[in-house]
This record gives C-alpha cells, structure tokens and sequence, in this order.
C-alpha cells in the first residue's frame, strides 16, 4: 500500500470476538502461574495492581498524565485494521484506567462513574482480556502521543495483573514454556538444534565448498551467539551468514543448547517470565565460559 493508510469509520465491537485461546494447565503450572482463575480473582487482582503501581511508577505516571487529546487514536494499526474504538490507545489505556480511578484515587472512590471511574467485575475483567491481548507492544502509539504516554507499558501491567490470577493466553504461554523445555521458542530440542547446525556445514560444503564450522556448546569460545531459534530451523540463510562472518572476522564462537533464543515472549506475559528467559543466556554465556554475547532479533 502506498501513501497515509486510511482511517477507518467507527465500527463499535467490530474486534470483540477476537479473543485469544486460553492458556492450558500444563503451561500455566510450568511458568509458575495459577492453573485456573483464581476464586477471589478480583481481590488478587486489586492487589498485584496496587504492586504494580507501586513498583512501576511510569505506569501511574500514564494514567494520571493522559489529557485525552486522542492524537493517539488513529496511529494503533489494530484500530486501523479493525475500526473497533477500543483498539484506539487511549481507550485500550481507560480500560485500566477507569480501575485504577475506582480503587486507587480519591476522586474514583467519591464520584465513581462521574469521575470515569469503573468497578472491576466480569464485564470488565473480559475486556481486558480481548483488548489488551489485542496490543502488540509495539510503542508506534508513544511515538505520536504529546506526553510520550507509552501504552505498551500499560498493556504489560495488565496482562501482569491478569497472569497473577491465572488468566492468560495459550499461544503466549505455550511458547513461554517451551524456552524452559527445550532453550527456544519452537521447541527445537537439543539434539535436533545440533543435527540442524551439523546439516548446514554439509550444505556449505556441498553448495559453496566451505568449511565452516557451526559450534555447538563450545566452552571458552570468544562469543555465545543467541539467535532467534528460526535461524537455525526456517530462515537458514541467515544462520550460514553469522557462520561466515565469525569465520571471516576469525572469531570463535558457539551457540548453546541450553538457551538460543533471542526473542523472549516473556514480554508478551509477565515480568517474572520476561526475566527469567533472559536470565537463561546469561547463564549459558557462564557455563559456556564466553567473553561477549551476540543477541540476535
Ligand atoms: S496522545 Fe497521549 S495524551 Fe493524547 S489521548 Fe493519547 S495517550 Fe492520551
Ligand atoms: S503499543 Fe499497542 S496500542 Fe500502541 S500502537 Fe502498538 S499495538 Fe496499538
């Protein structure tokens, strides 16, 4: 498409059907979250939300600051593509917003609704579940808002919140739980990451009459590569092209079985998750004894 994208009309519950599977037990109890939804889900929420906000003051910050001058409104491509208002980022915000009114702020407590305040109940609850899962993080709304309001952030201490009662979603957590299971995303085992590596220095060989070499678990290699897993099973030109350069540049280098991932989907869940995956590739740059890490992505 070329020139500005079109701003679509308003089409009110255009997206509200497009909700995310739910996350399955086995993933939930293998990234340490609730299996189910909590029974006092409302009270646990109320209070992770009173820990995040004490905890990430930028997120109280947002709230507070917003004018409500929808500069914003038009830039989320997922307005853009759906025409549903509650994909605008201000209104994507208000739906935390309106809580944080309700129980964390006099004038929520004392006018409610007058003071665009919402108690948290079902209703509320389901929203935040399509709408927040219907962000992306990708920070394009920051860019346009005055303040530099960054609703991603927003997002990330919602579907925070929701985790920490054990709502989230089957598609982010099962990726989560596979970077525990197997070191990526896709779920590459060890064995089969190492057969794929083995494969691409025959095919150097046979294609280009190259003997490069794509090390595995090297220990006391100079650099720990830490691709996204996709190079090593799908995008192969690009994994060929980080052996050439280290070959080239005469630097030794490895990738690790234990951690070769560079896009962390911890992000997409909670912070304990989106620290926990990052501290696996510091713990595979330690065991494999490295002197720099390479992160791909
Ligand atoms: S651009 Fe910023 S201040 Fe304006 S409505 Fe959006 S988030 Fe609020
Ligand atoms: S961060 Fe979320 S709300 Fe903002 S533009 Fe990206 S997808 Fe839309």
């Amino acid at each position: 498409m070329r020139g500005p994208v079109p701003i679509p009309g308003i089409k009110i519950g255009a997206s509200r059907h497009q909700v995310c599977h739910k996350a399955k037990d086995k993933d939930m109890a293998k990234i340490d979250l609730p299996k189910e939804r909590k029974e006092n889900w409302k009270e646990a929420m109320l209070e992770k939300m009173a820990e995040v906000l004490e905890k990430y003051r930028s997120v109280r910050l947002f709230l507070d600051i917003c004018v409500k001058c929808e500069a914003c409104a038009d830039k989320c491509q997922f307005f853009l593509g759906t025409g549903d208002p509650k994909n605008m980022p201000v209104a994507r915000a208000d739906l935390f917003r309106k809580v944080y009114k309700r129980y964390f702020t006099l004038g929520g407590k004392i006018w409610g609704r007058a003071n665009e305040a919402e108690e948290l109940n079902e209703t509320v609850l389901q929203e935040w579940i399509i709408y927040f899962y219907q962000c992306s993080e990708c920070r394009r709304c920051s860019v346009f808002c005055p303040y530099g309001i960054d609703t991603a952030e927003i997002t990330m201490a919602a579907r925070e919140i929701m985790a920490a009662v054990g709502v989230a979603t089957k598609y982010v957590t099962e990726v989560v739980a596979k970077v525990y299971d197997t070191g990526n995303n896709l779920g590459i085992w060890p064995a089969a990451w190492k057969d794929n590596c083995a494969f691409l220095e025959q095919d150097l060989k046979d294609t280009e009459g190259l003997d490069i070499k794509f090390p595995v678990d090297a220990v006391g290699a100079e650099v720990l590569l830490i691709p996204p897993s996709a190079d090593n099973f799908v995008n192969t030109d690009t994994m060929i092209g980080y052996a050439k350069m280290f070959h080239a540049a005469g630097i030794s280098w490895t990738t690790s079985t234990y951690c070769n991932e560079g896009g962390n989907f911890g992000l997409f869940l909670n912070y304990a998750n989106l620290k926990k995956a990052n501290n696996r590739i510091i713990e595979a740059a330690r065991q494999l004894k490295v002197k720099k890490i390479y992160w791909g992505e």
